[in-house]
């Protein structure tokens, strides 16, 4: 507990993290199996490839559950990405930039088990401190929340 009384959490001192290029993130694993894309993710990767949003839409993304993802590229991985690299990395979508630091899997457990586990960008590189962890949580967290509202 803090001096407030709430809750510290077990990343409040920061988490090393710097990716290594392996693709891991951009390959399904399970639940995190697809990429989500609000209205402002379509407009962004639409305006890096160079398309209107509503082509962009057409082409690359599929409704489930009422919601925009992109379609599946082949085994598993994402349509975007070619030889490990994003091709996208300028319009990836939120649920890309805030990788790894996402509300579901920000418990001890599931983050040794479903992060640590695949991501070899975990223990690596610099120290995210808590506070930009805290942010980057709130920014997928706001992403996910217009994404459900239908934005
Ligand atoms: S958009 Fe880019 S960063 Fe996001 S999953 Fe696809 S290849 Fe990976």
């Amino acid at each position: 507990m803090t001096d407030k009384g709430e809750k510290r959490e077990w990343w409040a001192d920061g988490i090393r993290f710097e990716c290594q290029g392996s693709g891991q993130c951009c390959v399904s694993h399970g639940e995190f199996g697809f990429v989500w894309m609000t209205l402002e993710d379509r407009r962004r990767m639409a305006a890096t490839l160079g398309m209107t949003t509503s082509a962009f839409t057409r082409a690359h993304c599929l409704l489930t559950d009422g919601l925009y993802r992109l379609k599946d590229g082949a085994g598993e991985a994402c349509v975007f990405l070619k030889d490990k690299r994003c091709t996208v990395y300028e319009g990836r979508p939120a649920q890309c930039r805030t990788w790894p630091f996402w509300p579901e899997v920000m418990s001890a457990k599931t983050w040794a088990a479903e992060v640590a586990g695949f991501c070899p960008g975990v223990g690596k590189g610099r120290l995210h401190t808590g506070e930009e962890i805290a942010a980057t949580l709130e920014e997928q967290r706001r992403s996910e929340e217009t994404l459900v509202r239908g934005g």
